[in-house]
This record gives structure tokens, C-alpha cells and sequence, in this order.
């Protein structure tokens, strides 16, 4: 990337030799790109991130008096598109999951109705990390003759996506999801579906995203769709899911009233997310930090109060258990080492901050 910032900085819409050069570099990750998702270059559509994509996908093709089908687990970029569309008109069902937080494509098949015209159900979730039977809906869709978009933010890099399998007509991606920068990712639409661009100004990516590329941002995409198609032919995706195996395997072994969310589903390789009974997330989170354990919580705060996941209640989890459950991510330069360390972490900063629970107390006086 970094010759694109300092050196090879010419508008890639130019014809002079500057533009050239970045024009050619921007080709090169577009066929990089299209290799990842198995799709033509000229269907795929350079975005700010995932979530321009998923707007791209949503506000390009819905109209007022049309029926979308979303989920309750998708990521807020998918989720308030859904919500803010229904203040302008539009129906929209969001399909329920079940305790493994997976998706009956029944449901879907059952939801279409004769306006249905997006089903948007994302591939991975980004909290649990489980794959949702995104072929299956797929088939329902085409056969129903309906858009379907799935937000692969989560799945890029860490499973192999084939467009032409799942039987999608938008798929989104993000860039640092895929230890590319932040603020880019794409938008893979394929062939012959034509989109309201979000934005108006040039022609750029064929008149579907209007405004000067961001090459460098680019070019690190083009560069970690090439290491990912590398990875998955090194195998490094099984080594990392043995990594978080080991790691769920090490928690639950030393920590009583903890469990996987998610268990029994197939999961992206990097993901765990597990519950903690009686302590609250967001107290572990700061107490690992603190000692250089980098974690999230699903959780959100809105007005002061710390809401429980919405992916989580949806799974069923009481609002105690989702506030009480932690999402570990691994990436490509996570070690065993640092599994260990975790582990070690792990059980007696639960064990400190139960100890200060009294709920904990209460419950242990009890039994
Ligand atoms: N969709 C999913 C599933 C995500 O996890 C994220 C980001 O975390 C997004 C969309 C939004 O992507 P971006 O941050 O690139 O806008």
C-alpha cells in the first residue's frame, strides 16, 4: 500500500501515465477480490467498508411498498437499513433463530410474500461466528425469484465463499475484517442486477459508487483477498480453529457456569463467544484489558444502560447470561502462546470478580 500513498498518487479515473498506474493497480485487486468471492471482476464494486455495502446491497434495489426478509442476529449496518426502510414504507420480516443461533430456511420460504423483494441474511455472525445455511436460502430465493444479499463481512477470509454456490446477487466484505485497512471493502453484484447508487457524482466502479477511489485502501484489499486464497490452500484455517478449540476447551475446563454460545452450530474458525454466569461482561472486558487480554462484549450502551446483545436474546439467552458472555476473536498472528496466556487469564479474573458478585455469594450459600 504504502507506494500508493506517497509515490504512485495519481486519480485513477486520469488518463495520464499517474492515472494509469493506480487504475491498474485497482484492476489487479479487483481480480484478486473476484478470485476470493469467485466471481468476475467487473462484479465487484469497491466501497467505503461493510457498511456501505450493506446499504448499497439494501437502498439499491428496496422501494417503497416492498417487502424485505432480514434476520434479528444481522449486524446493525443490515439492521437499521431494515428499520429506517420501514419508516419509509416498506415491510419487513426478520426472521427469528433458534438456541444455536441458526436460521430455519423454512422460516424463509415461509416469510416470502408475492412483494418479497431482498432477502438479506448474513453468512456469519459477527458475534457468535455461526454460519448460517446461507445456500439453502439461496436456492428458496431463486426459486421465488427474489434478490438475495448476505452480509459476509464475518465469513471473508476465515471460510471459502463461492458466490455461485450460495446463489447470491450481493455479497458484502470489509477490509479490516481481513487484516486489510479499515474504511474499505466491496460489494459483489452480480451480473445484470441493477442498483440505485447511494451516492451521485462520476461514473466510477460503473456507476455504482460514485467518488474517487481510495487505491491504497484498495490495494490492501486486493492484497489480503490474495493471502487468504494462499491461507486456505495452506490449511491455516483449520490451524486456527484448533487454536480456538484449545482455547474453549482450556476456559471451560478450569471455569464452572460457563458455556459456549453457539455450540452445535458451524462456526467461522476465529470465533468464540462464551457466558460467564453472575459476573458482567463489560467488568471482565476492562479487568483483562487491563492486563493485556483484548476481548469484546455483544453489548451496546444506549442511554446510560448497558443493553444485553440483541444476537444473543435472540438466541434466548437471559438478559444476566448475554450481559455475562464475552466474544474472544483470533487473528492470523495469534499463537498458541497466546492462547495459553489467555487461559491463564481467563479463570481467575472470572474467579475475582464473582468473588465481589453477590449474586455469586447468595447462590453458592445456597447450594
Ligand atoms: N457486517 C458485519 C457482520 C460486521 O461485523 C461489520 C463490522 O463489524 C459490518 C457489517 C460493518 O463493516 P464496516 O465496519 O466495514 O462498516
Amino acid at each position: 500500500m504504502c507506494p500508493y500513498y506517497a509515490e504512485r498518487f495519481g486519480n485513477a479515473s486520469s488518463i495520464h501515465h499517474y492515472g494509469q498506474e493506480t487504475r491498474a493497480a485497482v484492476e489487479s485487486a479487483r481480480e484478486s477480490v473476484a478470485k476470493l468471492l469467485g466471481c468476475r471482476p467487473a462484479e465487484v464494486v469497491f466501497t467505503s467498508g461493510g457498511t456501505e455495502a450493506d446499504n448499497l446491497a439494501i437502498f439499491g434495489l428496496v422501494c417503497p411498498g416492498d417487502h424485505v426478509i432480514s434476520s434479528t442476529i444481522e449486524h446493525h449496518a443490515v439492521l437499521n437499513s431494515c428499520k429506517h426502510l420501514q419508516e419509509r414504507g416498506v415491510e419487513a420480516t426478520y426472521i427469528p433463530v433458534d438456541g444455536r443461533c441458526l436460521i430455519d430456511p423454512d422460516d424463509v420460504r415461509r416469510a416470502l410474500r408475492t412483494n418479497t423483494k431482498l432477502v438479506t441474511i448474513m453468512m456469519a455472525n459477527n458475534e457468535t461466528g455461526v454460519v448460517q445455511p446461507v445456500e439453502e436460502i439461496g436456492k428458496i430465493c431463486a426459486e421465488a425469484d427474489v434478490y438475495f444479499h448476505t452480509d459476509a463481512v464475518q465469513a471473508a477470509s476465515k471460510i471459502p465463499i463461492r458466490v455461485k454456490e450460495i446463489g447470491c446477487d450481493l455479497l458484502s466484505i470489509s477490509g479490516h475484517k481481513m487484516h486489510a485497512p479499515q474504511g474499505v471493502g466491496a460489494l459483489y453484484v452480480r451480473k445484470g442486477t441493477v442498483l440505485e447508487p447511494l451516492f451521485y457524482g462520476g461514473s466510477h466502479e460503473r456507476s455504482r459508487r460514485a467518488g474517487t477511489e481510495n487505491v491504497p485502501g484498495i490495494v490492501g484489499l486486493g492484497k489480503a483477498a490474495e493471502l487468504a486464497m494462499k491461507a486456505f490452500e495452506n490449511g491455516e484455517d483449520r490451524a486456527m480453529a484448533s487454536l480456538r478449540d484449545r482455547l474453549e476447551h482450556a476456559i471451560l475446563d478450569k471455569v464452572e457456569s460457563a458455556g459456549v454460545n453457539g455450540t452445535g452450530a458451524p462456526r467461522v474458525p476465529n470465533t468464540t463467544n462464551i457466558y460467564f454466569d453472575y459476573i458482567e461482561g463489560e467488568a471482565l472486558v476492562i479487568t483483562l484489558d487491563l492486563k493485556g487480554l483484548s476481548v469484546s462484549t455483544g453489548a451496546a450502551c444506549s442511554s446510560g444502560a448497558i443493553e444485553p446483545s440483541h444476537v444473543l436474546t435472540a438466541m434466548g439467552l437471559r438478559p444476566d447470561r448475554a450481559r455475562a458472555s464475552l466474544r474472544f476473536s483470533l487473528g492470523k498472528q495469534n499463537t498458541a502462546d497466546d492462547v495459553d496466556f489467555a487461559t491463564q487469564l481467563v479463570p481467575p479474573s472470572v474467579e475475582r470478580l464473582r468473588e465481589l458478585s453477590p449474586l455469586y455469594n447468595k447462590t453458592a450459600v445456597n447450594s
